[in-house]
This record gives structure tokens, C-alpha cells and sequence, in this order.
């Protein structure tokens, strides 16, 4: 869902600002609970109108808010020599993205706070809004939004200093036990390991609220749940990378690969291959020369009773360009064209010749050791 394209609404401070679709949900679950339960709640004698009018204008503000949070973030990180790549609103709030992760712990402590800090002073400027503009005996539609936003700042701020990756609170605490322990791995384990408890304890508080015939709590519950996958996953890539540094693609690929002729039946590539092999896949060779890679899935494609007269060489998958990969390049780079389904292994050439063949489960025992 978040491969939806984004919406790119200019840039500010040079800072690309990016809305992605999914964030229309978002903003109109806010929208709607300030315009018809909030405002309604606070104000009973109001006209509806100026209510819905109100948490439209009030919404647009809180999201502007959480756009100031990450340019915060953002700004400090290009002070920093980090480059932005852009600032997007999405359905669970904004995101930074970043081009690098912060190479010091005292980088990574200071851009991390940067953006709750950001929604402290928010949240200041709108209660000194809220307060002069009441004492002053200016309409409450003025002042309203202005207490609202001040407490949603503050939240804000508070939420994200829970101290759980991938939270700022959780990269602060990654920050301060990398800086004790000198080992960024750990840290960002110990981190993530946080951020699960508190995703999870999230989700376990929706469910007892739904249990208990409240539906409040749901959209709390799927930010706890998505922080909880990011926690896991962030701690993954950063052993990924940790292990796989400096690892060349030649170190970690099955040597000699048994190599199928192109011109026998897939009955044949089947029964000899496929059963009596270990491999899922197989390079192909036409003439003498390797043309690509035949996999179980490609052979499947075809019905069963044309088996006997289809050869390997005409299900082969022939596109290079994506197949080979040299036995110098680092193998953290081939992580990521192996992940996608297909093709599910990669044929690893020196100086033009096959020397063997990569797999996801390859590059995952190699983490697997190094994990041990
Ligand atoms: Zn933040």
C-alpha cells in the first residue's frame, strides 16, 4: 500500500514534501472526529458548519505540525552533512527519509530529538496563542483550534520520545548504548527489541479495548503493530548490513554449479534435475555457452502433457541484464534484487564465465552464522 505513488507538493528549506495517498485516510479520520465529536463536544451551541469548518482548518494545522516535527529532524540531519531525500505524510504521520544513517552516536542523539523538541515549541506557541486570545475575549473559533493543537503538540512530542526503535525516543536510547557499548548492532538490537514491546503492548491494548466494546483504540493498535514491524525489520537490515560488509558476492555463492543442457525435454529436467537434484534452479547452456537460468516455477508454467515435447531451452528465462551479477560486487547489494520473488538466485560470472550461482538462502546461512 505504501508503493503508491506520492503526491509532491514543492519543497521547503530545499526539502522535497511529499504526500502519499494513504494519508487521505488519516487526515479525514482527524478531520471528522474534531468536526463531529471534538468541537461539538466542547462547543454544543455552535452551528455545525462552523464546527466541520473548524476541524477542517484544525486538521490542516495538526499535519503542518507534523510536517515542522520531521523538517526538525531533517534540517538538523543536513547540518549534519546527511543528505534529506525527502519529508512524506502517510497514513501513520510523517517521515524523513534520509539518504544515510547518522555515523556518530552524538549525531544520532541530537537529530532524534530535534523533532519532539520541534512539537514542544508547537506546542508553546499555540497555548500562548490560546491563552492571549481568550483573555482578550476573542471568539472561541479563534482560540479553539489553537488549545487543541497545543495539546496535540504535546502529545505528540511525548509519544515520540517513547523509547522503542523506530520512535525517536528509541533512537535516542539507541544513540546513548551505542555511545556506552561502542557496538551499533546491539544497540539498535537492544532499541528494536524495545520498540516491539511497545508495538505489540499497543496492540494488546486495542484488542482488550475492542474486547471491551470500544473501537477508540484501533487506530492506536495499527501504529503499535506497524511500529512493531519496523522494530523488526530495521534490526534485521542493520545485521544484514553489519555481516554482509566488505563480504564480495564469489565468497558467499555455490561454487561449480551443475549446469542443464538446453536441448532435452523438461520430462528429462524434471526427473534428473529437479528429483534427483538438490536445486530449485539451474543455469542453462546452448552451444556451449550459458544463455540463462530454468527454475521449477518456469517449468511448472507449462501444462503437464507438453512436458515431452518442450525443451529446456524454450522456458529458459534469458534475461542477463538481471541474471548476472560479477563475483566482485558486494554482496549486501544483491540482498535486495534476491528478495524479490524472481529470480530467486543469481548466475556469478568472472571475467564473463560462470562460476557459480546466489540464492537468498545463500546470503541467509552466511547471516545465520554470523548471528550465532
Ligand atoms: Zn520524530
Amino acid at each position: 500500500m505504501f508503493n503508491l505513488p506520492s503526491l509532491r507538493l514543492g519543497r521547503l528549506f530545499g526539502i522535497p514534501l511529499e504526500i502519499n495517498p494513504t494519508w487521505l485516510i488519516i487526515f479525514v479520520l482527524v478531520a471528522t472526529s474534531l468536526s463531529f465529536a471534538y468541537f461539538p463536544g466542547e462547543f454544543p451551541d455552535r452551528a455545525p458548519a462552523v464546527n466541520v469548518l473548524s476541524g477542517i482548518i484544525t486538521a490542516l494545522l495538526f499535519f503542518a505540525s507534523i510536517v515542522a516535527h520531521e523538517l526538525s529532524h531533517s534540517l538538523v540531519a543536513r547540518t549534519g552533512g546527511i543528505k534529506v531525500e525527502k519529508v512524506t505524510l502517510f497514513m501513520f504521520g510523517g517521515v524523513a527519509q534520509m539518504e544515510e544513517e547518522p555515523t556518530s552516536p552524538v549525531r544520532e542523539f541530537v537529530m532524534a530529538l530535534a523533532g519532539p523538541l520541534a512539537s514542544f515549541v508547537l506546542a508553546a506557541l499555540f497555548y500562548l496563542g490560546y491563552v492571549v486570545f481568550a483573555a482578550a475575549g476573542i471568539s472561541d473559533v479563534v482560540w479553539a483550534p489553537f488549545q487543541y493543537l497545543a495539546f496535540i503538540n504535546f502529545f505528540v512530542a511525548l509519544f515520540n520520545l517513547l523509547p522503542g526503535f523506530p520512535l525517536d525516543g528509541g533512537r535516542v536510547l539507541r544513540a546513548i548504548l551505542w555511545g556506552i557499548t561502542g557496538d551499533q548492532l546491539k544497540a539498535t538490537l537492544w532499541a528494536s527489541r524495545a520498540g516491539q514491546f511497545i508495538g505489540y503492548t499497543m496492540v494488546a491494548l486495542a484488542v482488550l479495548g475492542v474486547l471491551g466494546g470500544s473501537l477508540d483504540l484501533i487506530w492506536f493498535g495499527l501504529i503499535g503493530w506497524f511500529i512493531a514491524m519496523i522494530a523488526e525489520g530495521s534490526y534485521r537490515q542493520q545485521l544484514l548490513k553489519a555481516t554482509l560488509e566488505g563480504v564480495r558476492v564469489g565468497s558467499v555463492m555455490s561454487p561449480d554449479p551443475v549446469i542443464a543442457p538446453g536441448a532435452i525435454t523438461l520430462d528429462r529436467l524434471a526427473e534428473e534435475y529437479f528429483l534427483g537434484g538438490r536445486h530449485s534452479r539451474y543455469p542453462v547452456e546452448v552451444g556451449g555457452s550459458v544463455v540463462g537460468l530454468v527454475s521449477l516455477s518456469d517449468v511448472k508454467r507449462v501444462p503437464r502433457d507438453e512436458w515431452a515435447t518442450t525443451t529446456v531451452d524454450e522456458v529458459t528465462d534469458r534475461d542477463l541484464a538481471r541474471l548476472l551479477v560479477d563475483e566482485s560486487a558486494p554482496a549486501e547489494s544483491v540482498f535486495s534484487r534476491l528478495s524479490a520473488t524472481e529470480p530467486g538466485a543469481l548466475l556469478v560470472v568472472r571475467d564473463g564465465r560462470l562460476v557459480g550461482i546466489i540464492t537468498r538462502a545463500d546470503l541467509v546461512s552466511r547471516i545465520r552464522r554470523a548471528s550465532l
